[in-house]
């Protein structure tokens, strides 16, 4: 019961364009997060099939795509280590970040029950990926001074007597969203 009467709407915008009949973006990120991983398996040595593959494998498939990623991980040995908004660069290894590896187990967690429809089999749950997974982040917060658990909001910094107009170029919002929709439970549609 509210009653909207639309007569002091202040909101001009009407771009209310619900009901596409697209598949989600989640649905579309999984389907080539899993044809990405058959890929991987198709060109594995020596040969591996997805039901042979265990929590290791999976294991590797992350480190493997290590080489794709684009997080700075500061070594233990560089003096950017810990800090979030290093001065200068350094030579240290880009990584995928945790963020994104926690989301990419959970969309291929639920296509391999999708396909195979054993949960109880399926690599992507295993233990030992799970571990790996925090020994990651606990890693990558330390080594990039990041907390994933506290997310501090930062406020607009005023610069006094600079030249005006406060740019904001600073591209800081590059953090994925990623791992709230990984809980999202699908549902147990079977779609051969
Ligand atoms: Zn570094």
């Amino acid at each position: 019961m509210d009653p909207v009467s639309g007569s002091n709407n202040p909101n001009p915008d009407e771009g209310s364009s619900a009901g596409a009949a697209l598949p989600s973006r989640y649905e579309a990120q999984k389907r080539r997060d899993w044809n990405t991983f058959l890929q991987y398996l198709r060109y594995h040595k020596p040969p591996l099939t997805l039901a042979r593959c265990s929590g290791a494998h999976v294991i590797e498939f992350l480190r493997y795509l290590d080489q794709f990623g684009k997080t700075m991980v500061h070594v233990p040995g560089c003096p950017h280590f810990g800090c979030p908004r290093p001065p200068g660069p350094c030579a240290c290894p880009l990584k995928q970040a945790w963020g994104s590896l926690d989301a990419l187990i959970g969309r291929l967690r639920a296509a391999y029950e999708e396909s195979r429809g054993q949960p109880e089999a399926n690599p992507f749950g295993a233990r030992a990926v799970r571990i790996y997974l925090s020994e990651v982040k606990d890693g990558q917060a330390k080594a990039r001074g990041i907390l994933y658990e506290k997310k501090k909001r930062k406020r607009p910094t005023m610069v006094a007597g600079g030249g005006g107009g406060i740019g904001g170029g600073d591209g800081g919002d590059g953090e994925s969203s990623g791992g709230s929709a990984v809980d999202a439970v699908a549902p147990p549609s079977k779609t051969v």
